[in-house]
């Protein structure tokens, strides 16, 4: 399979095609396709197979067909990582596949000032990338509002539920409206990430690499 039969647009098939893939890994060609149709997706998939390219690619297709104000856009996409690391890296991606695209994204994480995150959140953004805490912490502050999230991505929720999250994440999607599209990526399936699951997917594409 080709990059060209995911249904992308160019502008995306360009920065792909800019950083060298050649063909979609496993998890996208399986991933990419079920996100675009705007299913729930439970994902097994580690770290190294292009899962941020998988979850990201689509999302950036799906915000392109919708309509958006130019002047100040809304936060539409939601992105949950455990750590500022991944945080980071998963904002690269977001950057560097939609170079093409309108999009404004912005990466959240604590342990640094919050002053320089409320500057850039007032500009408005489509795509946010934090950690629970710091979210939450914008959140009472009023300078996040949820309330237009379409899509909501859990990535590496294992580890999240590890670093005690879960409290955290449940007060997040407390906030998220009712209708929307999630993704759960987790590298190990314990009990307690089923359980997790059946409270945030609805009738998910499941997909195992
Ligand atoms: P991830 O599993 O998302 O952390 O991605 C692991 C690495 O694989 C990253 O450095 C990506 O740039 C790279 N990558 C993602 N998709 C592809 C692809 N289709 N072909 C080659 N490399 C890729």
């Amino acid at each position: 399979m080709l990059f060209s039969d995911l249904n992308l647009n160019a502008s995306l098939l360009k920065a792909v095609q800019e950083e060298g893939y050649t063909t979609p890994t496993p998890v996208q060609e399986k991933a990419i396709p079920f996100i675009l149709q705007g299913r729930d997706m439970l994902a097994g998939a580690q770290t190294g197979t292009g899962k941020t390219a998988g979850f990201t690619l689509p999302i950036l297709e799906l915000l392109s067909a919708k309509p958006r104000n130019k002047a100040k856009p809304a936060l539409r996409v939601l992105i949950l990582t455990p750590t500022r690391e991944l945080a980071a890296q998963v904002g690269e991606s977001v950057q560097t596949y939609g170079k093409y695209l309108p999009f404004k994204s912005a990466v959240i994480f604590g342990g640094v000032g919050i002053h320089p995150q409320i500057q850039t959140l007032k500009n408005g953004v489509d795509i946010l990338v934090a950690t629970p805490g710091r979210l939450l912490d914008h959140v009472s502050q009023g300078t996040i509002n949820l309330k237009e999230i379409d899509t909501f991505v859990l990535d590496e929720a294992d580890r999240m539920l590890d670093m005690g999250f879960i409290k955290d994440i449940r007060k997040v999607i407390a906030l998220l409206p009712s209708k929307r599209q999630n993704l759960l990526f987790s590298a190990t399936y314990s009990d307690e990430i089923k359980k997790l699951c059946e409270s945030i997917l609805k009738n998910p594409a499941v997909v195992e690499v």
